[in-house]
């Protein structure tokens, strides 16, 4: 068994997450982490929100992550890797059409972001958790 000690990305207190050395892979329906293995979730013991250990095998990518948070993200992902590829596309000439681009991009993060936001806010009245 392996021991991590990781801060919740919600509430960011400290937790010891024991998983095994050959972790059993957990089906992974999260549109955020494509190509990522979903190794491990469990509840965080201080705010009980259910978190996900996600593992990326070609890099040695690990990433702790809040599953509301991540499902936030997932609505937008296919919108924004289109948007980044045309952004991409059109780096070369800047012209109106790549600014219209970058402001759809900017106004989709700035969605996702006033999304967490309100997920925090709930969280906060429902259990009454200390966020910061
Ligand atoms: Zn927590």
């Amino acid at each position: 068994m392996n021991l991590k000690i990781k801060a919740c990305p919600c509430c960011k207190k400290l937790n010891f997450i024991w998983f095994l050395k050959e972790p059993p892979v957990i089906e992974n329906n999260f549109r955020s982490f494509a190509g990522w293995s979903l190794i491990k979730t469990f509840n965080c013991r201080s705010c009980k929100e259910q978190l996900g250990i996600f593992t990326e095998k070609s890099q040695n990518l690990q990433k702790l992550a809040w599953l509301s948070e991540v499902r936030c993200e997932d609505n937008y992902v296919d919108d924004l890797r289109i948007l980044r590829e045309k952004q991409s596309s059109l780096s070369n000439n800047r012209d109106s059409e790549y600014y219209k681009v970058l402001n759809k991009i900017f106004y989709i993060n700035n969605k996702i972001k006033s999304e967490k936001n309100k997920l925090k806010i709930k969280l906060k009245i429902e259990k009454k958790v200390f966020l910061n």
